[in-house]
């Protein structure tokens, strides 16, 4: 077996350490990130945590097929929209995938054993390694001398001895670990996982439950503005500061309808079918959400998709505003 291995990188601290315990080892490192576009790990905290440990890193992302997983786990959710098993042996498949692309021996993760109650506890632990196809290969040092050993610790790759017994949910250890170590870049453990947070939960419940095929571009939006159902396949997304009104209109595409107001006012954008009624709707959303719709009536100008557009202003835009969408 090769003296090298993939350790997943996530940006955060229990990633660095285990990496940093192979180092210590004279083990040859080859960082992975597995990125998810709609912003669910932080790419540069990643980036920055491998430039620091000094290994290199390759970035890849899951990819639409992620979205399958995501749909319907076969392991279930967790508190929010979050297939923490499924998902960890998604990535690790692809780390395998990586790992016998560059030639490494086995695979290192950052988990440490009963931190999370969904997938760090000891059976789930055992059927991700099943089930990713990494039996023996995939080492967790932060835990290992409470677990079975690896391969690469029974053929004495890696001295078991310097590995780590932590369990449960406490960082403070990490933490000295990390100030021993001289390990600064990471990101805060509060961070986290979006799937997790109940309203973008609730927002990725509605996309699946409306969409039979989303997108990571679906996905992405839903990190952008408020969002608003007003159809099975018709979502409209209202910026909520002037960078969010610009990502909008940059997502102004086949299937996607932006309408950016001539006066002071955010940009919406609809998202699937824009017939008449949808731009309507989208016209009363950005009145709601802008002091214009105190003023009298009158025509209203925007931009649609780059083109000017003017309407005139409809009695439902002051008296009901849009009560025809459900706000996510
Ligand atoms: S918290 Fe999010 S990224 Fe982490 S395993 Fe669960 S679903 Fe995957």
């Amino acid at each position: 077996m090769e003296r090298a291995c993939v350790a997943l990188i996530s940006g955060g601290l229990d990633s660095a350490l285990a990496a940093k315990l192979m180092l210590e080892q004279r083990l040859e490192v080859q960082g992975l990130f597995l990125s998810m576009s709609w912003g669910c790990c932080e790419k540069a905290k990643a980036q920055a945590c491998a430039q620091q440990l000094g290994i290199p890193l390759m970035v890849l992302s899951v990819g639409d097929a992620y979205l399958d997983v995501l749909r319907a786990p076969k392991y279930g959710y967790g508190s929010g929209m979050n297939p923490c098993v499924d998902c960890r042996i998604y990535m690790f498949r692809i780390a395998k995938r990586y790992m016998e692309e560059v030639g490494a021996g086995f695979v290192v993760t950052g988990e440490v054993l009963g931190q999370r109650p969904m997938s760090q506890m000891r059976r789930p632990l055992d059927l991700i390694e099943a089930e990713s196809g990494l039996e023996g290969l995939l080492l967790r040092p932060l835990s290992a001398q409470l677990l079975e050993p690896t391969l690469p610790e029974l053929l004495g790759i890696v001295d078991r001895e310097r590995l780590l017994n932590l369990a449960g949910r406490s960082r403070q250890e990490q933490f000295a670990l990390a100030k021993a170590g001289g390990i600064t870049e990471h990101s805060t453990p509060a961070g986290g996982c979006l799937l997790t947070d109940e309203h973008f939960a609730k927002k990725a419940k509605d996309l699946f439950a409306n969409e039979e095929h989303p997108t990571t571009k679906d996905m992405e939006l839903l990190t952008i503005g408020r969002h608003f159902r007003v159809a099975a396949h018709t979502k409209i997304i209202i910026g909520r500061n002037e960078l969010e009104n610009l990502m909008l209109e940059g997502h102004a595409q086949e299937g996607y309808t932006c309408l950016r107001p001539k006066f002071a006012g955010p940009a919406a954008l609809v998202a699937g079918a824009c017939a008449e009624e949808a731009k309507s709707l989208a016209v009363s959303l950005i009145l709601r959400h802008t002091k214009e719709e105190k003023r009298p009536g009158g025509a209203l100008s925007f931009w649609v998709n780059g083109s000017p557009w003017t309407t005139e202003r409809q009695r439902r835009d002051v008296s009901q505003p849009a009560s025809d969408a459900i706000k996510l």
